[in-house]
This record gives C-alpha cells, sequence and structure tokens, in this order.
C-alpha cells in the first residue's frame, strides 16, 4: 500500500473511476492503480496571440502524455475553451486504454489550447497553432507523441502542425494523422470515428441475432463524427430522428433526411436553422424515446441528473467520457445498454494508426483497404469485450477497462526498470 499523502497523486477522475473498478477487479495495488490513472508527462505553455485589432490576448495550451509502454504517445487536440490540464488528463489516460483495447501499438495523449476557434479570424488561427508547435516541438514526433483533431481542430490545423513541425526537424509526414490527403493524410480518416461507430452498432445487434434496420438513433452533436456517424447509420437501413450542434436541434419521428442536413451544414448553418424538421432543444433531445443515443459532442452529459430520464435502449458512447461514473451506475440499475467510448468511438485511433504506417512507409492505401481493415479490427475488438463482458457477467464498459488495463499493466511490467 502507498503511504503518499493523498495530494501526491492524480486527482481521482470520472474514468479514474471506472480504471479503479477494473484494478480491484484484476486484484492491482494501488501503485499500479496509480501508474495507470497518473501521466508520465504533463506540459502547459503560455501563447500569447496578437489579435487583428492590435490587442494582446494569452491562450493556455496543453499536452498531458498518459503512458507508452505500447507505443508513442498519441491522441487529439482540442480547441475549446473547456481545455484544461485536468480533463486533458483524464483523456490521454482513456486513448492509452483505448489504444491498448483495439490493439494499435500507440499510448495515450491528450491536449489542446484554451480557445474558441470560432472567435479567431484564419490568420489567428494560424499563429495560435504554429506558436503552439513552437512551444511543444520538443515533446512530439512521430515516435514520440502523434497528435489528431478533436474538438474543434481538423485537417487545416494538422497541416500547419506537420509544416511547422518539419521546419525544425525536415519534412515529417507521421507527426500527426487526420491531415489533408494531398499531404499525407489517409483515405477514409475523417469518416473513420463516426464509420467506426456504426460499425460497433452493427456488430452488437449481429452479437444479439438484431436486425439494425428500421431502428431509430438520436444524435447529440453534428460535428466530425456525429455527421459521420448519421451518414453511415443512414447508409444501413437506420432512421435517425433528430441531431443536435451545440445551439440546439432538429427532430423528425420519420427520419431525417441525412443528405439534406449535410448538405445545409456544409454551407455553414446551424443544425437548429433546418427547415425540413421540428426544432428541439439539446436537453429534449437526451431525453427522447429511440433504440440508440449516440452522445457524440462533449464529456458528462450523461450524469446523474439527465440518466434518470433517458428513454432509449442502447447508448452509444461516440464522445470521449459524454457518461458520468454516477449517470452510468443509473443506467445499468435501468438496463440501459451502453456500448462504451473506449470501443465505440476508437475507429479514429485505428486510422490514425493507418495513417501513420502509410506515412512511415511513403504508400498510400487505397480506401477500400483501409475500411476492411477497420471493420476487421472494431469487429475482433467488439467480440472480445461482448466475450470477457459474458464470461464475467459484467457491463460493457467493465469488460472493456479489464482487456485494456490487463494489457496496459503487463506492458508496463515488461518495460519498466
Ligand atoms: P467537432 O468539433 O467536429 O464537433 C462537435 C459537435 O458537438 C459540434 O456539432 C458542436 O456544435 C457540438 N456541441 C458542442 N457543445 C455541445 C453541446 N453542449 N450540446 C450539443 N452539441 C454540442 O468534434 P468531433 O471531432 O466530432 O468530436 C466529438 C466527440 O467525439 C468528442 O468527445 C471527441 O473527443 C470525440 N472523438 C472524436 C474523434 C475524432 O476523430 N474526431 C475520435 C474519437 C473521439
Amino acid at each position: 500500500m502507498s503511504q503518499r499523502p493523498p495530494d501526491r497523486r492524480t486527482k481521482t477522475q470520472e474514468n479514474s473511476l471506472f480504471l479503479h473498478e477494473a484494478c480491484k477487479a484484476l486484484e492491482y495495488n494501488d501503485q499500479v492503480f496509480e501508474l495507470l490513472s497518473g501521466a508520465s508527462r504533463e506540459i502547459r505553455v503560455q501563447i500569447p496571440l496578437l489579435r487583428d485589432d492590435g490587442s494582446l490576448e494569452i491562450f493556455y495550451g496543453y499536452r498531458v502524455q498518459h503512458h507508452n509502454a505500447l507505443g508513442p504517445f498519441k491522441g487529439g487536440l482540442r480547441f475549446h475553451p473547456s481545455v484544461n490540464l485536468a480533463g486533458s488528463r483524464r483523456l490521454a489516460a482513456l486513448m492509452s486504454l483505448k489504444s491498448a483495447l483495439v490493439k494499435v501499438p500507440f499510448g495515450g495523449a491528450k491536449g489542446g489550447i484554451d480557445c474558441d476557434p470560432r472567435s479567431l479570424s484564419h490568420r489567428e488561427l494560424e499563429s495560435l497553432t504554429r506558436a503552439f508547435v513552437e512551444k511543444i516541438h520538443r515533446g512530439i514526433g512521430p515516435s514520440l507523441d502523434i497528435p489528431a483533431p478533436d474538438i474543434g481542430t481538423n485537417d487545416q490545423i494538422m497541416a500547419w502542425i506537420q509544416n511547422e513541425y518539419s521546419k525544425i526537424y525536415g519534412y515529417t509526414l507521421g507527426v500527426v494523422t487526420g491531415k489533408p490527403l494531398l499531404i499525407g493524410g489517409s483515405e477514409g480518416r475523417e469518416e473513420a470515428t463516426g464509420t467506426g461507430v456504426a460499425i460497433v452498432v452493427r456488430e452488437h445487434a449481429r452479437h444479439h441475432a438484431e436486425e439494425i434496420e428500421g431502428k431509430t438513433v438520436v444524435i447529440q452533436g453534428f460535428g466530425n463524427v456525429g455527421t459521420h456517424a448519421a451518414k453511415a447509420f443512414h447508409s444501413h437501413g437506420m432512421k435517425v430522428i433528430a441531431v443536435s450542434d451545440s445551439r440546439g436541434g432538429v427532430f423528425d419521428q420519420s427520419g431525417l433526411d441525412i443528405d439534406a442536413l449535410c448538405s445545409h451544414i456544409d454551407a455553414g448553418a446551424r443544425v437548429s436553422a433546418y427547415e425540413g424538421a421540428k426544432a428541439i432543444t439539446n436537453d429534449h433531445l437526451l431525453k427522447l424515446s429511440c433504440d440508440y443515443l449516440v452522445p457524440a459532442a462533449l464529456d458528462g452529459v450523461i450524469d446523474e441528473n439527465m440518466a434518470g430520464k433517458i428513454r432509449a435502449r442502447i447508448v452509444v458512447e461516440a464522445a470521449n467520457s459524454p457518461t458520468t461514473y454516477a449517470g452510468d451506475k443509473i443506467l445499468a440499475d435501468r438496463g440501459i445498454t451502453v456500448l462504451p467510448d473506449i470501443l465505440a468511438n476508437a475507429g479514429g485511433v485505428i486510422v490514425s494508426y493507418f495513417e501513420w504506417v502509410q506515412n512511415m512507409q511513403q504508400m498510400p492505401w487505397k480506401k477500400e483497404r483501409v475500411i476492411e481493415e477497420l471493420t476487421e479490427k472494431l469487429s475482433w475488438a467488439s467480440d472480445q469485450v461482448f466475450a470477457v463482458a459474458t464470461g464475467n457477467e459484467c457491463r460493457y464498459r467493465q469488460a472493456a477497462y479489464l482487456i485494456a488495463a490487463r494489457r496496459l499493466r503487463e506492458a508496463v511490467a515488461m518495460t519498466s526498470n
């Protein structure tokens, strides 16, 4: 047992509670829990930005590197006002577990800048991104730490990072994934996470010998993950009946016209301004009766207040950490199935891995190969989770954490000195 005072420990956070349960079930001691729930390195930098109006504004950038026993650190960069050290730490640990679960040779990391990219001009966003790389370049690299897009970031931002890093180290493709196709991005990467969410849903239905055609889906968050998940569900014959962005959503019980809605979004409009369906609040959307509820926006939306009001049969965690520990217990008591984030949204890190492999080999893959290998990996990981859940009579999240924590623990043991 550790005799250290609690303030030396990583503050207990939501997924640490899930991890703590897994460590207890695996009979790991407190030192192992501390190792797996903490982070090996945390970077915080100050980034001054000269705004277009001549004023100076200070932003803070973060990169938390959780563990790299299974491969280089890997994880998203978020540009959002809520970005901070504690949140990055929590999401970095989640990335390690995710990579371990789907067996891609990466560790976990997360970070970003506490900014609202919508309030920045193109020039300001580029300067901020390049200044961030100037501050953290020693900590990232193709065999060290490989960032990727997340909330508020996209392929253009990844291109700026790749370019800024290359100015210092020479042309380096594999320093980030989620790049534009023209400069080393992978076919299928943009839609990988959303496509993967639908693959996991299909595998779950197959496992239970259920049909998914005609089943109703509600999606909160209509950004990268939400739009591509909607397209994939639609292509499987499912009915997406409601979607939303941060300002609200739209609802149609007979099924939304996803192509029309995506064209509306591509034209730069808000979801709620779409005239082909009834407007709805984000709060109401989460409480709609449906087969699948897909949170694809921010963390912690299904908390102890919301969990009792969910009327979905199955929650599919497309976002990272959308369900709090207390919320998860309520969903379990109410018999609502949860397909956990570290499985449901792992399509992103899997295709990021494929992109990195293509960059290392200087050999692009065809889209068919990307989709085929993504499907194979996610089907395999899903089967493992379903089998462990059956064998241990536990929920899917517990099963996924048991598998991932065991792999991570074994790798750390093999590489520790
Ligand atoms: P994004 O920025 O492209 O889209 C986020 C969407 O959520 C936007 O439509 C935004 O308006 C909406 N939103 C924000 N706050 C909201 C609120 N309070 N209520 C309702 N909607 C809100 O981000 P993304 O890349 O789609 O990421 C979404 C989630 O998926 C995040 O949790 C992210 O960590 C996770 N994720 C993303 C990837 C990826 O490849 N992009 C991979 C794995 C997990």
